[in-house]
């Protein structure tokens, strides 16, 4: 395969996780084991003193989770990936490598609930402050910025308000204040966004969505697209020596062997096969999606319906500049309050009320009452999650099956 140029498809299948299984397994297996042996002392000192490559022990490296990691890596054009045990994983320990006490960061304030909550009440102890910005702003984003800006951060479409940064935007601010443009593309995956070409320098991944192949296993992944200047990252300073590769050093030598988030090989496994399968399942949830906001839009039980596929979305263009054509497999849109959402949810037969993104199945959930129920009704106000709003998760389905279990739930309405 050294020197074709290929397609994602083909590249998902095809392309070299590793190299080394000894039986040319077209599948590469399971290595659920822990300890690998050396064949003498001198090996063994090499491998510890990272001279030269090999596994010693799986919470540090595995053969089936690097198979995975150079597939995904692979795909993302990155310079090297590392997976772990969950999508809070990836963004844990790849924050905490590039952030020390003092230093801040600047986040989308449209963030995952839980990303939010790990910025605000679990880093800030570690002395990591985040300042929270209405992304659209790049104005408010310049003011967050200080001395001790260190990295900007977004989820490429927000949910549930399904709001889409402009990376270009995004990039010139990073560039002109020496910050990491991280960005969470856990629902637009590489297949939809092209991060490096976005001018992203790390992207994270919650694998357990589209990546997992329908929601088989929990898993994450950080990817260092090799784009960024790490003599730049106060943080990395004692791993400066290592120049591109200082992100990823000290992820592997240091922060994730720490913090001991490993990704587990039947995970590994499980999550391979769901890359090789990536582009035709995103593909038709995003079809599906776009037909069904089409069709809520025409509604008139609905208030609104967000969407950026939607050519009314205030996204739209955005949408289509950076998303490969399609515009991601969830949906938002707005009943008249509580009652209606739940009665509307309550209806629905073939549709399962449950929480999760990017399943192979297409989910329901009401956000205010159950995501957002922590929050307060200031705060929900705040983050665009009215009383009405319902999150729809888009899955694989047949279309004409999703359609009329929508139009049922919305019959009920009235
Ligand atoms: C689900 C999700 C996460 C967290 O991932 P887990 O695998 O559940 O830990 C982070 N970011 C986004 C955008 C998500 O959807």
């Amino acid at each position: 395969m050294n020197g074709l140029h290929l397609g994602f498809e083909t590249y998902a299948l095809h392309g070299n996780g590793t190299d080394n299984e000894p039986h040319h397994a077209n599948r590469y297996p399971v290595y659920s084991g822990v300890a690998f042996s050396f064949g003498n002392a001198e090996d063994m000192e090499l491998a510890f003193t990272y001279r030269k490559p090999a596994h010693a022990y799986s919470r540090i490296t595995n053969p089936t989770v690097e198979n995975f990691e150079r597939k995904l890596n692979l795909l993302e054009q990155g310079l090297g990936t590392i997976a772990l045990s969950s999508g809070m994983a990836a963004l844990t320990t790849s924050l905490r490598a590039v952030l020390r006490r003092g230093d801040n960061l600047v986040a989308s304030k449209y963030l995952f609930g839980n990303t939010y909550s790990l910025l605000k009440d679990t880093l800030s102890p570690f002395g990591i402050a985040t300042r929270f910005v209405d992304f659209r702003d790049s104005g408010e984003i310049e003011d967050a910025i200080d001395g001790n800006t260190r990295l900007l951060l977004v989820e490429t479409i927000s949910n549930p308000q399904m709001m889409v940064p402009d990376f270009e935007k995004l990039a010139e601010i990073a560039a002109e204040y020496k910050l990491i443009l991280a960005a969470d593309s856990t629902v637009t995956t590489p297949y939809l966004f092209k991060a490096k070409e976005n001018g992203v320098h790390v992207v994270m991944h919650s694998t357990t969505k589209y990546i997992s192949g329908g929601a088989t296993s929990v898993g994450g992944a950080v990817v260092d697209l090799g784009t960024y200047d790490w003599s730049q990252c106060p943080a990395l300073a004692k791993y400066h020596k290592y120049g591109q590769g200082a992100f990823l050093a000290r992820l592997r030598m240091e922060v994730h062997r720490n913090f001991g988030s490993c990704m587990a090989p039947q995970s590994a496994y499980l999550q391979t096969l769901g890359l090789e399968t990536l582009a035709l399942r995103v593909s038709t949830s995003c079809e599906n999606t776009l037909a069904l906001a089409k069709f809520l839009k025409e509604r008139k039980e609905v208030a609104a319906v967000h969407y950026p596929g939607l050519s009314s979305s205030p996204f739209h263009g955005v949408a289509t500049n950076q998303f490969n054509g399609h515009y991601g497999g969830v949906l938002s849109f707005e009943l008249a309050g509580k009652k209606e959402a739940f009665l509307f949810i309550n209806s629905l037969r073939l549709i399962r009320r449950a929480t999760n993104i990017n399943d192979n199945k297409t989910l329901i959930i009401h956000p205010a009452s159950t995501l957002f129920s922590d929050c307060t009704a200031e705060e929900r106000e705040e983050m665009m999650v009215s009383d009405g709003l319902i999150r729809l998760s888009v899955g694989i389905e047949s279309l004409a099956d999703l359609l009329d279990d929508i139009n049922r739930a919305l019959s009920a309405l009235v």
